[in-house]
């Protein structure tokens, strides 16, 4: 089967390998469609091999069962879903919790095996895993179904997490109307009746954002924290959700958020807040104000995210590339210019 695979660090292959046998305990997917992620991008600037072998991307991926291993009860061939990706243990207490994404078995780092960051993921025909990461789909289009997989699941989890400032009349600051950004909005709609505001640097993604449902927008700069603190009567918004956590959105968080307010880190940029110790007030985090890095979600989310695209509730923009066009789709989400999620159809 042909697999787009990294070889050295940087460097993206289109490779003919054998397709993966499915263990007793796993499924065999046939891949009807895999999406790109700004982690791929960190994967792939890795200095080092993140593994001997060429690893296999891809970790939101949808298809249909096409091998079903011995020891596997409940699945059938032809089953068309996404795959949950934190491959936890199931059986720990965080797993037990519903925590899948923060797996005891996972040790302190807490990020379970994911395909594509360990494991081989889904930029292939076929991909073999665990068959209790398989989740049903219906008749949800593969190319539609894929971002569930991760951009509205890590969505999904910030904004159920942070429920209680979400309520009527709050506001929430959604930075970056990129991949997961653009579906968060809508999952903002769907789920509460906050006013969301969305901030971006790149106006096609403002316009995203407006088309999403985001009640307001503005273009990320150096007014953007006062310009938030004069929406809310100077007290800043109820939740603020980072999708992109570089050192200016990362601060640009601290500044806006309320006091008793939400920050939630989605991104994965690097940046610095700034938070001290020292009294609240200026630029300091508010009193109350809760920080939380937010890492994936629990499949919980995932059949909720599913659930709410079948509603029609949901949409990931798509633009789709061919599996053998992968590295090209890679440097456009690179560039900022992929509109939504990209995403590769072997
Ligand atoms: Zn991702
Ligand atoms: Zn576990």
């Amino acid at each position: 089967m042909r697999a787009l695979q990294l070889t050295e660090p940087g460097r993206l292959e289109l490779r003919e390998v054998p397709a993966p046998e499915p263990g007793p305990t796993e499924l065999l997917i046939q891949v009807g469609a895999s999406g790109l992620c700004h982690s791929d991008l960190h994967v792939l600037h890795l200095p080092f091999k993140v593994r001997d072998e060429p690893l296999t991307l891809g970790h939101e991926i949808a298809g249909t069962i096409a091998a079903v291993g011995d020891q596997v009860a409940g699945r059938t061939t032809g089953e068309r879903g996404v795959v949950y990706l934190c491959w936890s243990c199931g059986v720990c207490p965080e797993c037990a919790s519903g925590n899948e994404n923060v797996c005891r078995a996972a040790g302190r780092v807490a990020m379970p095996p994911c395909p594509g960051l360990g494991p081989d993921g889904g930029m292939a025909e076929y991909v073999a895993v665990p068959a209790s990461s398989f989740v049903p789909i219906g008749d949800l289009d593969f190319v539609a179904a894929a971002p569930l997989a991760d951009a509205a699941l890590t969505s999904y989890h910030a904004i159920r997490g942070a429920h209680d400032q979400l309520y009527p009349g709050s506001t929430a600051v959604v930075i970056g109307a990129g991949g997961l950004g653009h579906v968060g909005i809508q999952i903002l709609r769907a789920l509460t009746a906050t006013r969301i505001v969305a901030v971006d640097t790149d106006p096609a993604k403002r316009e995203l954002a407006t088309e999403c449902g985001a009640h307001e927008t503005l273009a990320a700069g150096d007014d953007t924290a006062d310009r938030i603190l004069a929406m809310t009567g100077g007290r800043g918004a109820e939740a603020v959700f980072d999708f992109v956590g570089v050192d200016a959105t990362a601060q640009l968080s601290v500044r806006s958020v309320a006091p008793n307010g939400a920050y939630r880190m989605i991104g994965l940029g690097d940046g610095n807040p700034g938070i001290t110790a020292g009294p609240a007030g200026g630029p300091e985090l508010p009193w109350g104000a809760t920080v939380r890095k937010s890492y994936g979600g629990t499949k919980r989310d995932l059949i909720d995210s599913i659930a709410l695209a079948r509603a029609g509730r949901i949409s990931a923009r798509t633009e789709q590339f061919a599996l053998a066009d992968g590295a090209h789709a890679y440097a456009l989400l690179e560039q900022g210019r992929i509109r939504g999620r990209a995403v590769l159809v072997p």
